[in-house]
């Protein structure tokens, strides 16, 4: 009784900040300059005010200000902690049968996959969100019964490969997108590895990271080139009603954001950066469409989108992370992450505050 009269009061909560604020949040991160800059005496351009967590502007080549406003600003020195403590009710939500996607958008070597995936000493958001939900299903197991399952995928051109699956020596199975006789999206055939504990979910999560990046001689190469998937499945049964739900979790690497150099661009390498500036732009046109409560959600313009569409949609909650680089060298990439991420939050950025 006290559980169902909890979980219904946090559904009116949630419902009552949908309202006021939409189910986009976008988060900015900066990662700290790193020793080569540091070498190469590049300065830092992004500037931080300590009295606004949700803001900061970027130093032009011309010393003007470019301000940005986002639901929140993570600073060089905010920890793996500090970034999970605000991310944290977001995916516990799927334990209330929402559907949720996060993102780690922004150019090669900005911090992706440091927030995601994390260092074995330093965890990411996706061992940090599986131990969460371990930890919240074990709290709530008098009143509901869960199961966690997990899949690990990644989009290359265009293409979806199983990353549980260890294929180094045999062609990989084809897998598509396909429409259920429910009519959600679903990928058959991706292996869907059931998870008891914290220590399971940690190898699991090493052997599909080992998989993407053996998956290809230029190994790191490829790997900013496709988007990385982890997909948490969470099948709830309420022991008083027996009702029964089924939500999904998908936390995304993006592949690398920037747009790459005249020069290199052919053969191989045209066609990959054109599948990506495709799939990323079609996420945030989806993106946008929804924030913008449009009815047309273009969905299909991408593998990437057509594959979550019933996670980003109606009912569900979608965070983007745009990662940046603090360093002068960046700051033309810096800009384009920021603009693409407020245009997609629907916010518009302006000058600094203090010109304005
Ligand atoms: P991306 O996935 O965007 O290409 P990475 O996650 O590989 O970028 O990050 C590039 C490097 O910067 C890595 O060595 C990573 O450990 C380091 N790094 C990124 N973000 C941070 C951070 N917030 N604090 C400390 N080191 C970071």
């Amino acid at each position: 009784e006290q559980y169902l009269k909890e979980s219904s009061e946090r559904k009116r909560l949630y419902n009552e900040v949908i309202e006021l604020k939409g189910n986009i949040r976008v988060f900015c991160r900066c990662r700290p300059l790193n020793q080569a800059e540091i070498a190469n005496g590049c300065a830092s351009v992004a500037e931080f005010d300590p009295s606004q967590e949700n803001e900061l502007q970027i130093l032009s080549s011309d010393s003007s200000k470019k301000h940005f406003k986002f639901d929140h600003v993570f600073k060089p020195e905010d920890g793996q902690e500090t970034v999970f403590a605000q991310t944290k009710p977001i995916v516990t939500s799927v334990l209330d049968g929402y559907n949720v996607c996060i993102f780690a958008y922004g150019q090669t070597g900005t911090g992706k996959t440091f927030t995601m995936e994390g260092t074995p000493e330093n965890r990411g958001v996706n061992y940090r969100t599986l131990e969460e939900l371990f930890r919240c299903s074990e709290s709530r197991s008098h009143l509901m019964k869960f199961e966690l399952s997990v899949s690990m995928l990644e989009v290359y051109n265009e293409k979806i490969r199983d990353l549980l699956v260890d294929n180094s020596n045999q062609p990989s199975k084809k897998l598509e997108v396909k429409q259920s006789a429910e009519g959600t999206q679903e990928v058959p055939g991706l292996v869907e590895a059931q998870v008891y504990n914290t220590d399971g979910v940690w190898d699991l999560l090493k052997k599909g990271y080992c998989v993407r990046s053996v998956g290809s001689t230029a190994a790191n190469e490829q790997s900013s080139r496709s988007h990385c998937l982890l997909r948490v499945t969470v099948k709830g049964e309420n022991l008083i009603n027996g009702q029964r739900t089924r939500s999904h979790l998908w936390l995304v690497d993006l592949a690398g954001s920037e747009r790459v150099g005249k020069v290199e661009v052919e053969g191989e390498r045209l066609k990959e950066s054109q599948f990506i500036n495709k799939s990323l732009s079609a996420l945030g046109d989806v993106i946008s469409a929804l924030a913008s409560k449009t009815s047309h959600i273009p969905y299909r313009n991408s593998k990437l989108t057509h594959m979550l569409q019933n996670s980003l949609g109606g009912d569900c909650k979608t965070l983007m992370f745009v990662q940046i680089s603090p360093s002068s060298a960046d700051q033309g990439e810096t800009l384009c992450s920021l603009n693409f991420a407020s245009r997609v939050r629907g916010i518009e950025s302006g000058p600094a505050r203090k010109q304005a």
